[in-house]
């Protein structure tokens, strides 16, 4: 079912400790953005010159289903919130509250420093303006991410907040209705009903009835993550979120049965998604292959769970020891990361690399994925090196406020002047002297 990579020094030939490069020991799923940017330059193209027309177009196009409106009327999330299972209500609440209590807790104060009397620089943290959110919707309606993505928008206290998902054809083309319902339970009014990259360029351009926002976020496919590079820099975006990856770093104190169905958790997403577990443990492995094989066949969507644990993104790695385990799970960076192992608290402290990690075993990915309090939107492929999971922060830029009095800025006139003159800058020195010279 799933294939083994053995990295131990017997097999590998290599003495213990020795340096080897792991991001390419363990390869991940034919994610090909470069490939993908021709047709998505296009779709991008097509909305910024053919507006609302052309968005309508690929929503037949790609999505089977030409909305009336892109814009969801007024009073459709509500209905949908009439008619939500109380269950699922239950449910979006409290992953709401805990959401909340965490962003709240991320929020940072503005910085002040006095450099002198009458000499103060502020770091201020102001709220994006205007954000587009985006919700998955081509291999199952993520009302999750639905929340993942608003409830940080709403504590930075970003004013305007716009969300689109793909277009349910069951639906008449609206957007799916418990993502309404959610959107409804967080008082956000602005839905549309286009999905993939027209719906990044949509907000990247403003098209038809969504004016431009500022900031892009939330995961998606291929062309959703495509389209978010290509626009970069026309708007913000959050991080490269794509098809979905679990890391396990196991030992023999893990439960074979957790493991194998965190890595399953994962599969079911997308037959893209990356299951990877890292031991050091045969026993364990052996017993892993097992479990995956009797679970596999009991899960709902079989053939998308296997497609994605024997594709080539999925792996049971074994290691020497521990030590080597956290050298390739640093290297390999995965989106989730879960740490089942003797003290895992301490292995989970000195991992550097990953998305989110989860300690210890009670604290599955599916935990992350709805109700932890920690946020879902995180980055794959690798990027979890350079990038962060969707938060407050994100929402949020920084502008350094500098406030100077007259005799403050006669301290550091001189300077001023100097370091100009030797970047052959007079100007720079004149504008400060002007405010003396009188
Ligand atoms: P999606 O909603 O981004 O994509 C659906 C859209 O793709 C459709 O609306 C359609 O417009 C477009 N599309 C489909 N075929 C196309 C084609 N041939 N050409 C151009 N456009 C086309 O996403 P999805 O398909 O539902 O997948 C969701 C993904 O998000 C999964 O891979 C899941 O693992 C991932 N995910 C990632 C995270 C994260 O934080 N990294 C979180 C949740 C979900």
């Amino acid at each position: 079912m799933i294939r083994r990579i053995d990295l131990r020094s017997a097999a590998t030939g290599r003495a213990s400790g020795e340096p080897f490069d792991y991001r390419t020991a363990v390869p991940r799923a034919d994610f090909d953005v470069e490939a993908a940017v021709p047709a998505v330059h296009a779709i991008c193209e097509g909305v910024r010159t053919g507006g609302l027309e052309a968005v309508l177009d690929y929503c037949e196009r790609f999505d089977g289903v030409r909305p009336d409106d892109i814009r969801v009327p007024a009073g459709a999330a509500q209905a949908a919130l009439d008619d939500l299972d109380p269950a699922i209500r239950a449910g979006l609440e409290e992953s709401i509250r805990r959401l909340r209590l965490t962003c709240e807790a991320e929020l940072e104060t503005d910085a002040v420093t006095d450099l002198g009397p009458g000499a103060r620089v502020t770091h201020r943290k102001v709220p994006m303006n205007r954000v587009g959110l985006y919700v998955p919707g081509g291999i199952a309606p993520l009302v999750s991410s639905v929340l993942m993505n608003v409830v940080p928008a709403q504590v930075a206290g970003v004013r305007s907040i716009a969300l689109a998902s793909p277009p349910q054809k069951e639906f008449g083309g609206s957007v799916h209705p418990t993502i309404l319902a959610a959107c409804a339970l967080l008082g956000v009014d602005e839905v549309y009903t286009v999905g993939g990259a027209q719906a990044i360029a949509m907000f990247a351009y403003g098209t038809g009835p969504c004016a431009r926002v500022d900031f892009v976020t939330g995961p998606g496919n291929i062309y959703t993550v495509t389209a978010k590079r290509l626009l970069k820099g026309l708007v913000g975006i959050d991080s490269e979120a794509g098809p979905t990856e679990i890391g396990i770093l196991a030992d023999d104190t893990a439960d074979a049965a957790y493991v194998a169905a965190d890595l399953v958790s994962q599969a079911e997403h997308d037959p893209l998604a990356s299951a990877v577990l890292v031991t050091p443990s045969e026993r364990l492995a052996d017993e892993v292959e097992l479990e995956l094989d009797k679970q596999v066949f009991a899960t709902r969507h079989v053939e998308r769970v296997r497609t994605a644990l024997t594709g080539v993104q999925s792996a049971v790695v074994l290691v020497d020891d521990l030590e080597q385990g956290l050298a390739v799970v640093d290297a390999h960076a995965a989106e989730h990361l879960e740490i089942q192992t003797e003290d895992a608290a301490g292995w989970a402290a000195r991992v550097t690399n990953a998305g989110a990690i989860f300690v210890g075993p009670h604290a599955p990915v599916s935990l992350g994925d709805y109700c932890a309090g920690s946020n879902h939107v995180l980055p794959t492929g690798g990027c979890a090196c350079h990038s962060s999971g969707l938060s407050v922060r994100a929402f949020t830029r920084s502008v350094h406020v500098v406030d100077y009095s007259r005799d403050a800025l006669a301290e550091v006139a001189d300077h001023v002047v100097t370091l100009a003159e030797a970047e052959d800058l007079p100007g720079h020195g004149a504008a400060v002297r002007v405010r003396f010279d009188r």
